[in-house]
């Protein structure tokens, strides 16, 4: 059935490769998007559509619009970006849910939230399961993030709560693939870049901290899955295939054929040392699992910003 579907944050990472899904199969898409982390050039390719509309507005102002569907993505994801405006991060995760809940209220839309693994903070549990409350630091230079999204959790279930909106949490964990800002600081198009432009690669620490890393077809078919289930969530959507970041690294130049040397970092503050999503509920409940390798995701991503560089 064909339906309009609002995308927040749909100029950014994700937004752009889930309108494109969304357009495909015939929906009418709303992308609404401030661009503070997001880019036109991400969605220039979806403009001539006419089942497409681009939105520049802010999701702190209040919204007027007819969807049955929204997607709340609005949020700058990697750690400078949403560290640049802290009291912006909390905003949005805030005042910019309560909209778009409210939008959900009176127009009777389903609501898929895309949370966020750092709502585990540096989990003592491993791998983190939807039942683990997390280990977060509320006042951590991450926390601007970590606790917005934590809050706007707790948003989304009272207005389910309180409201009866059909409202739903998905827990994304480090996704990588095409539309990656290369600017934004993530490691995954960090270690393309520089590996393409001979530039060393950085490691923080010794690179031995694990990170797992989900394609991002495979997440936006997780999204959608969610979207058109019963369940509320939280539901954990990534790979749970664990890599350190000194594997990864390898990786990425083995597949560029790049000649970089590996360098190290201090540590930033807070960084997680293990991250792995339990995606048992997901396999379960939504029938899905990630089936794209990182080795065949990062061919892709690489020819992705082979074109762009
Ligand atoms: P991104 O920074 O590329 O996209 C976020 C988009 O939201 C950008 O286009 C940005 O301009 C827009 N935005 C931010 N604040 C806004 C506001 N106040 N009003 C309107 N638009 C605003 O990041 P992404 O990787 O595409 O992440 C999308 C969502 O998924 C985010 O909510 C993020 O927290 C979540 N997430 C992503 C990952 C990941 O690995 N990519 C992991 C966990 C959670």
């Amino acid at each position: 059935m064909q339906r309009t579907i609002l995308v927040t944050g749909g100029a950014g990472f994700l937004g752009a490769n889930l309108c494109r899904s969304l357009l495909n199969a015939g929906n009418t898409v709303i992308a609404l998007d401030n661009l503070c982390t997001g880019r036109v050039q991400n969605i220039a390719h979806l403009r001539d559509n006419p089942n497409f509309t681009f939105l520049q507005q802010d999701v702190c102002d209040p919204l007027t619009l007819p969807v049955q569907q929204i997607y709340n993505l609005a949020c700058p994801a990697s750690p400078p970006r949403y560290q640049a405006d802290p009291i912006g991060t909390l905003r949005t995760n805030f005042v910019g849910m309560q909209n778009t809940l409210e939008l959900a209220r009176t127009t009777g839309a389903r609501l898929v939230q895309a949370s966020t693994s750092e709502v585990y903070g540096d989990p003592a549990v491993h791998p983190q399961h939807e039942e683990y409350f997390g280990n977060v630091n509320p006042i951590g230079v991450r926390a601007c993030y970590d606790e917005g999204k934590r809050v706007a959790e707790t948003l989304c279930v009272e207005y389910a709560r309180v409201h009866n909106v059909d409202t739903k949490i998905v827990r994304i964990f480090n996704t990588y693939g095409p539309y990656m800002d290369p600017e934004d600081g993530r490691v995954v198009s960090n270690f393309i870049c520089n590996a393409l432009q001979g530039k060393p690669l950085q490691l923080y620490g010794d690179g031995s901290q694990t990170r797992s890393f989900c394609y991002v077809d495979d997440l936006i078919a997780g999204l959608q899955a969610m979207m058109a289930s019963q369940q509320q969530g939280p539901i954990n959507l990534g790979n749970p295939t664990e890599y350190t970041m000194q594997q990864l690294a390898q990786l990425v130049l083995e597949l560029t054929q790049s000649s970089s040397e590996v360098v190290t970092q201090p540590l930033p503050g807070d960084d997680p040392t293990r991250r792995k999503p339990d995606i048992t509920r997901a396999q379960r409940e939504l029938g899905w699992q990630p089936s794209i390798s990182l080795r065949d995701g990062l061919v892709r991503t690489i020819d992705y910003f082979r074109s762009q560089l």
